[in-house]
């Protein structure tokens, strides 16, 4: 067995300063009733924890590792910079650089904002679309997460759905009626949507591909029909791209589907391991931010040098092929999961998107969040549980999806699969 006694220690004296010992609410473990495990480093697909229990990580981060942990290329180039100073509040060619590499990758991005955060993307991607269209109204899908903006907290996945907050006190009434909300999937729901209140729709925010509700992808016609009814009423269509960005394939899901919003947020893989959100979009829209024009928008830190230099040298490492071998590495884990599910007779439901991948403990087909809630919590607590013992670090939540990198092996995958199997003849 394990041991984890420094972690529990660590835990101990975090509860007493930060809320619930953490900053971040998914970290705390609580859906899956285990106190959180402490991380010291990591390396490639490698994590260890401060009690030196070593783990294949799957949370990478929570997406941004696509390098995995400490990539050579990002760690040397930090240092060089991180010598001539951490931050100057004035513009540096490490912004241009990346600004660049985004707008050649990004289908819908001529023009782009570097933030801090996919919180600070989306929010700011709202008052946007809200200032250019003068409407007031978004629409967004249940159990999505775009960040804890007030007008995207109502009915959230991520850690929201986790904890069974489906709106959180504290974001006021009158802010929450601007947010409309609507099935995934659901274009029936959208139309309805629409006909009530098109004329004062600003803007439909959708992930191209949902990862807050583990992991759903749209049906076919799902993203063509929301750029459709977006451009019939006058209304912007925004992807939050905060997951899938540079991660379901070299030019976003946007490239992957062939479907181009007006505005685009990016956080995650953008930022390489450190803090980076973006949004961006047509030039037309663009040029209404501040300085260029009315929309005020601004932080201290955005296009922080490390931060710059840690999204450049990510995107700058991924080729087109990096993501036909990562695919081929999801290959083999779904082909494993399902192989090992059949043989115990566990119900079992992948999804994926590059590589980003869903395994629901659910009977059915899982298209939205209502089919996704169908999953079996039992299955997975025990199944995660298992995991770890077996040293594969996965994401604490049915309701989240896990990542690979370029740095996993196959070596990696058929000992994960080979741990699944253990748990799901444990399940049996
Ligand atoms: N949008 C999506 C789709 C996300 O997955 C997340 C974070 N998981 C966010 C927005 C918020 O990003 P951040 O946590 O960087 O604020």
């Amino acid at each position: 067995m394990k041991q984890f006694n420094q972690s529990i220690d660590a835990y101990q004296e975090a509860v007493n300063l930060m809320p619930g010992g953490v900053n971040s609410p998914v970290r705390a473990f609580k859906s899956v009733g285990m106190d959180p495990i402490f991380m010291e480093s990591g390396k490639g697909s490698k994590i260890k924890d401060i009690d030196g229990n070593e783990y294949i990580d799957y949370v990478l981060s929570w997406g941004p590792l696509i390098l995995g942990h400490a990539d050579e290329r990002v760690v040397s180039k930090l240092h060089e910079v991180i010598e001539n100073g951490t931050s100057f509040g004035a513009p540096t060619v490490l912004e241009n650089k990346l600004a660049k590499l985004v707008i050649d990758r990004v289908p819908s991005i001529e023009v782009v904002r570097m933030v801090n955060s996919g919180t600070e993307a989306t929010m700011s991607a709202l008052r946007l679309a809200r200032g250019f269209t003068g409407r007031d109204l978004i629409l967004k899908f249940e159990g999505s997460y775009h960040g804890h903006g007030d007008s995207l907290l109502i009915k959230a996945g991520s850690g929201v759905a986790t904890l069974g907050l489906p709106d959180s006190p504290g974001v006021p009434k009158t802010i929450a009626q601007n947010t409309i909300t609507v099935a995934y999937n659901d274009q029936e729901g959208v139309r309805t949507a629409f006909e009530k209140y098109g004329h004062n729709i600003a803007a439909v925010i959708a992930e191209p591909v949902c990862g807050n509700m583990g992991v759903v992808p749209p049906t076919n016609e799902f993203l063509q029909f929301l750029r459709k009814i977006t451009e019939d009423h006058g209304s912007l269509l925004i992807f939050d791209e905060v997951m899938t960005g540079f991660r379901v394939s070299y030019h976003c899901a946007q490239g992957h589907f062939d479907v181009t919003p007006d505005l685009t947020c990016l956080g995650k893989v953008i930022g390489g391991g450190l803090p980076v959100g973006a949004y961006g979009g047509k030039r037309e829209i663009m040029q209404q931010v501040a300085p260029a024009g009315p929309i005020y928008q601004a932080g201290t830190l955005s296009g922080n040098p490390l931060a710059m230099t840690a999204g450049y040298e990510t995107l700058s490492a991924l080729t087109k092929e990096s993501y036909e071998e990562m695919n081929k590495k999801v290959d083999l884990l779904v082909e494993g999961y399902q192989q090992a599910a059949n043989d115990y007779h566990i119900p079992l439901q992948i999804n994926r998107a590059g590589s980003m991948v869903g395994v629901f403990f659910a009977k059915e087909p899982v298209t939205s969040f209502a089919t996704a809630s169908k999953s079996n919590l039992d299955h997975f607590n025990q199944y995660y549980r298992i995991m770890i013992e077996e040293g594969v670090f996965l994401p604490p939540s049915q309701f989240e999806g896990l990542f690979l990198s370029t740095a996993h092996t196959e070596e990696d995958i058929q000992r994960t699969i080979q741990a699944a199997r253990k748990a799901f003849s444990q399940l049996a």
